[in-house]
């Protein structure tokens, strides 16, 4: 068996990427291939594709840190050959070779079957920024929501504009922060009843508490932007941080936590165990508005990404980008 893959390989520290035709035989271990049909763009894809942060350590290498696909074939009784299944994080597509592929080979222990009505696209065009936005409402479901709306930061990109709609969907007012305001009317189209300019959250941190202006928060930027958000947040409210796009660093201070019970919460994706891992998915197919979904995703091929990785550092995709690795 021979298949399409985007390989990784690395010279002088400098990676380059091409679309090769790869014999069977070269899959890493695992107990389950997995015919895949869609992958898709992330961050953590981008910084991979640049060989950004050292995430991957041998070459050559397939990246692509999710994908959903058929069983092909099994040695896992929990697993047939036409099981529809999704898989995101455990370090594949970083210490595991990934889903820009047509084929993968993993752990058993990785793979959640797709709810019946998800099919394998919808799986992708939400991927590990949709299930990373499922994980984030929960927790603040579970720790807590105050006064006002809910705000998603970095609302524009592939974590907040799933954000921006799982919050709406669930019930809950929406205020959304971007640096784009030409993506105004598409963050209103997923149900943000306000719009904020990002460069308002971006100023140095002036006093430790403002006024009480979000009842909770689906953070993927980081940096200044969440040290500001947490100091307008309401009594009891809950800070969800799930990202760094706007830096790793956090100048704050104690007294958000102190004077109004701010709950800063922090959000994996990668290594959340099965369980909630499950849940997350039943919930988003229960959640979720197909068309919606799809009015925020573009597809592309293998081929594409190369060019795709320094956008999506620079902030400048909109939305969820689906790959398809049969195209
Ligand atoms: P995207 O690039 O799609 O979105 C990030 C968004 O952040 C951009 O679209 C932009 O939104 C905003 N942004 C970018 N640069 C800056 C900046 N310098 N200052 C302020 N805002 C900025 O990435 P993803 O949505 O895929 O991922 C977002 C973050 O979440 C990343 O850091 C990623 O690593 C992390 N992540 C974490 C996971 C976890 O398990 N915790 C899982 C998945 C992702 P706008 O144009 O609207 O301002």
């Amino acid at each position: 068996m021979t298949f399409r893959a985007l390989m990784l390989n690395e010279q002088d520290r400098t990676v380059t990427a091409e679309v090769q035709t790869v014999d069977g035989s070269e899959l890493p271990q695992g107990n389950v291939t997995v015919a895949v049909e869609y992958s898709t763009l992330n961050y953590k894809d981008g910084m991979i594709l640049g060989g950004i942060g050292r995430l991957v350590r041998t070459y050559p290498h397939v990246p692509g840190i999710d994908f959903a696909g058929v069983v092909e074939s099994s040695d896992d009784s929990r697993f047939a050959a036409g099981d529809r299944v999704v898989l995101t994080g455990w370090r594949v597509g970083e210490a595991h070779w990934g889903g820009y592929a047509e084929r993968a080979r993993v752990d058993a222990d990785w793979l959640v079957r797709l709810p019946d009505g998800l099919s394998t696209f919808d799986a992708m065009a939400l991927g590990t920024a949709g299930f990373t936005s499922m994980l984030a409402v929960k927790a603040l479901e579970d720790h807590g929501i105050g006064t006002g709306p809910v705000l998603a930061t970095g609302a524009a990109g592939g974590v907040g504009s799933v954000a921006v709609h799982l919050l709406s969907a669930a019930g809950y007012a929406v205020a959304a922060s971007t640096g784009r305001p030409q993506t105004a009317d598409y963050l209103r189209s997923l149900g943000a009843g306000e719009i904020i300019d990002r460069a308002e959250l971006s100023e140095p941190v002036q006093r430790p508490l403002g006024s009480e202006r979000f009842g909770g928060c689906v953070d993927a930027v980081g940096g200044t932007t969440l040290a500001n958000v947490l100091t307008q947040m309401s009594y009891g409210s809950s800070v969800a941080a799930c990202g760094l796009a706007g830096g790793n660093g956090l100048d704050t201070t104690v007294i958000p936590f102190l004077l109004r019970g701010v709950n800063l919460l922090g959000i994996d994706s990668v290594m959340c165990p099965f369980a909630p891992r499950q849940a997350a998915w039943e919930r988003l197919n229960e959640l979720v508005d197909r068309d919606l979904l799809a009015s925020m995703t573009t597809t592309v091929g293998l081929g594409d990404l190369a060019a795709l990785g320094p956008k999506i550092l620079a902030g400048e995709v909109q939305g969820r980008t689906v790959v398809n690795v049969r195209g």
